[in-house]
């Protein structure tokens, strides 16, 4: 695996794509520097990899794709922005790009893939980056994972048709939920803030995910 780029071109063209997420207002520098280190080419199958840095989702098989890196940067900046995180929790593994940009930047990272070639990929691409404080699960999260709960912050990477209540249960006090809510076509990003049994939404955005589906694969 060639963590290096895809050609000579490749420290330019992460460049490029950090100033494109800082014109769409994203400020966390954390975050960006975590977007430019990060190889998103190894996710990537070598077909498409000429997309790779382009601020686009890119088929993974599997009907599934791997999300926009504005989309995975605004999500990551949301669950921060208050203070930093110990443990989290990511529904949606895919190829595990999201999980690597939030692992450098948190204590231990759980994540779910209901699909097991897609976990399997994930596995490898964050052993080759060395990330060893993402762990990553086999299974069904749409009722999250009560083992390893509650979390600082939970990043669901997958759209179910509304917020389920097992997810708010597995939140810590003052943790955050960052969630796409709604039908195929176009779906409302919320982040949600637990404080003690409140939770307060706020509106992120307007997104695509694929839907969140139940059994695993
Ligand atoms: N986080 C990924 C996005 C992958 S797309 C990235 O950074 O690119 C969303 C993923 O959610 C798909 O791989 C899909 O299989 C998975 N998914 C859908 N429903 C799920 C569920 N109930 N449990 C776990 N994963 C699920």
């Amino acid at each position: 695996m060639n963590l290096d780029g895809i050609g000579v071109k490749t420290p330019r063209k992460r460049e490029r794509l950090v100033d494109k997420l800082k014109d769409k207002g994203i400020r966390n520098a954390n975050v960006l520097d975590a977007i430019r280190t990060t190889p998103r080419h190894i996710f990537i199958d070598p077909a498409f990899s000429h997309l790779s840095y382009d601020d686009i989702p890119v088929n993974i098989g599997y009907k599934q794709t791997i999300s926009q890196p504005f989309v995975v940067a605004r999500m990551t900046e949301a669950v921060l922005e208050a203070g930093p995180l110990n443990r989290v929790l990511e529904i949606g593994t895919g190829c595990g790009y999201q999980t690597a940009i939030i692992a450098p930047l948190v204590g231990e990272v759980y994540s779910m893939e209901r699909i097991k070639p897609l976990h399997d990929k994930a596995v490898a691409n964050l052993e080759a980056l060395g990330l060893e404080n993402a762990h990553l699960i086999h299974g069904d999260g749409s009722l999250g994972y009560p083992d390893k709960s509650p979390y600082d912050a939970i990043i669901v990477t997958a759209a179910p048709l509304g917020i389920p209540n097992e997810l708010l249960a597995q939140l810590a006090q003052n943790g955050r939920l960052v969630i796409p809510v709604g039908g195929s076509g176009s779906q409302e990003l919320r982040l949600i803030t637990r404080k003690k049994d409140q939770f307060i939404s706020r509106l992120l955005d307007h997104v695509r995910f694929v839907p969140l589906l139940k059994g695993q694969v």
